[in-house]
């Protein structure tokens, strides 16, 4: 199986080496009549690969039924608060860590395959993914790289050849992914769940080194870890705020200890901006909705603490303490990264006490509205805001009716187009349109990819992928990429977990 060489891809495998006890041995499942969906060269270029020699084997090496030299293939354990429910045992259930690979600029980065087989955490699950979610993962995945949002990448998606069992039989498939590490908060609560708060330093130690080295020079190591994982994850979550991306399953075992956005299911991009927006179909409660992302990420963080508490203080009162005290912070730390991305997307100039306000009362404008089209229409707003009205006029999904935005409305855009233009940046038009992206996935140009790709056309999912690839450039041709959904779909779309 091995020994065919590295295709340069530089592997130095650490969690081997440093996290002995936290992973099972697990090679994949061979695939019966694999055929390659799609290759990332850039990605692969990038780890330093030798890209034709790795093209050239691509199907066989990412269906996992051949193993470059230097994989050393493992099932990852984790735990998890799934839905507020603690399952003190997931894993990698149908994924494997090929290993780490040294990239072009000496950044460790984890490989691994996902759908490539059943692995002891599998537990009821046939270990398989299905092509349609391995491509969403793909497509949703590099399109956040475009928007620079810190994210896992897709390297390759294979087509098995096997079948999988959904309801009905469809093309199984695996993804090789890209990612900082697959760290999960999940990862510290199994072990902490077990009282194996050895291995709970053991990871600490680890991620510190691997994503917070900074974090070694504090006083309290442990502490200042923690105090970086919530500033990472703050970010993020700000990120996918300013972009209208609700990810789904912000369960703790796909929250990354990197700050990374990691396990891409039933996540999708909020066409018309109302807070309480849930896709997924097995989220009932809305408890991941658009607008209770930032809480949840305050939850998430919480749990983490909890896995920590004996590394922060060996007195227990204390270290409770100093865990209250961080996570009286998240809030602040999370409204601080919110306005940031918010005064850049307005394209302001400097900060004002007044700009949180400015930013909230463009969002109650905008209520209905398409979010992408709505922000991205104020950089011509800058000098006329003849587009933004005809944006602001249209609530998302319902194209055919003008709502009622009259001039002289007290809660129309007049007062606030005063206000905003008073806070202007001098080149605001050009902050707002790096800031602001035209293109994203959206949700029924993605169902349509997805579902000519699981008949075997690829041709609109590339076209696609390269489209969100460049997202901020306006470009003649792609006015059908700009557009939401019809509200007949808007109003039905769900998306599913792929599981
Ligand atoms: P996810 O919903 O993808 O984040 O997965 C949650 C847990 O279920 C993880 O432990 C996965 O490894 C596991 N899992 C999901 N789908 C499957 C499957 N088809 N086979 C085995 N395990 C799975
Ligand atoms: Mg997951």
């Amino acid at each position: 199986m091995a020994g065919t060489g590295n295709f340069g891809l530089r592997f130095d495998n650490s969690h081997i080496r440093d996290l002995p006890g936290t992973f099972l041995p697990q090679p994949p499942h061979k695939a019966p009549a694999p055929t390659l969906l799609q290759f990332n060269a850039a990605l692969a270029e990038e780890l330093g690969a030798d890209v034709p020699a790795l093209e050239a084997r691509a199907v066989d090496l990412f269906s996992g039924n051949l193993l470059p030299n230097g994989a050393e293939p493992v099932a990852q354990a984790y735990a998890g608060h799934q839905f507020g429910g603690f399952s003190p045992q997931l894993g990698d259930g149908r994924a494997v860590l090929l290993g780490e690979v040294i990239d072009r600029q000496g950044r460790r980065r984890d490989l691994a395959l996902k759908g490539s087989g059943p692995t002891p955490f599998a537990r009821n699950g046939d270990g398989m993914a299905a092509v349609g979610p391995v491509l969403r993962e793909y497509l949703m995945g590099e399109a956040m790289a475009a928007l620079g949002v810190p994210t896992s990448r897709a390297l390759a998606a294979v087509a098995t050849g096997a079948q999988v069992l959904r309801g009905r039989a469809l093309p199984g498939a695996v993804l090789a992914r890209i990612a900082a590490s697959h760290l999960r908060v999940g990862t510290f609560q199994f072990f902490a769940a077990r009282g194996q708060y050895d291995q709970v330093r053991r990871l600490a130690d680890y991620a510190i080194a691997r994503h917070h080295p900074q974090a070694a020079e504090a006083e309290n190591r442990y502490l200042a870890l923690f105090d970086a994982v919530a500033v990472a994850q703050a970010r993020l979550v700000a990120q996918w705020m300013g972009l209208g991306f609700i990810h789904g399953v912000m369960n703790t075992d796909n929250m990354t200890i990197s700050g990374e956005t990691i396990d891409y299911g039933p996540c999708a991009f909020m066409e018309g901006y109302s807070p309480g927006t849930v896709f997924s179909s097995i989220d009932r409660q809305g408890r991941y909705a658009y607008g209770n992302q930032p809480q949840v990420l305050g939850w998430n963080l919480a749990r983490l603490a909890e896995t920590l508490l004996p590394l922060f203080d060996a007195d227990e009162a204390r270290a409770v303490d100093l865990a209250n005290a961080r996570l009286d912070r998240i809030a602040g730390l999370y409204e601080a990264e919110w306005l940031r991305i918010m005064r850049r997307k307005l394209g302001l100039e400097g900060e004002a006490a007044t700009d949180a306000a400015l930013a909230e009362d463009f969002l109650v404008l905008i209520a209905g509205v398409d979010w992408t089209r709505a922000f991205r229409a104020l950089a011509p707003a800058v000098r006329n805001d003849g587009a933004l009205r005809t944006v602001l006029a249209k609530p998302a999904g319902r194209e055919e009716g003008p709502r009622h935005v009259l001039p002289a409305d007290p809660a129309g855009p007049e007062h606030w187009l005063l206000r905003w233009r008073a806070r202007l940046a001098p080149d605001a038009g050009a902050r707002i349109a790096a800031a602001n992206p035209v293109y994203i996935p959206r949700n029924l140009l993605v169902e349509e990819a997805l579902a000519n790709a699981e008949a075997g056309d690829m041709a609109r999912f590339e076209r696609l992928l390269a489209v969100v690839g460049v997202p901020f450039t306006e470009r003649p041709g792609l006015e059908a990429y700009v557009l939401p959904a019809p509200e007949a779909f808007a109003r039905g779309f769900r998306t599913f977990c792929g599981t």
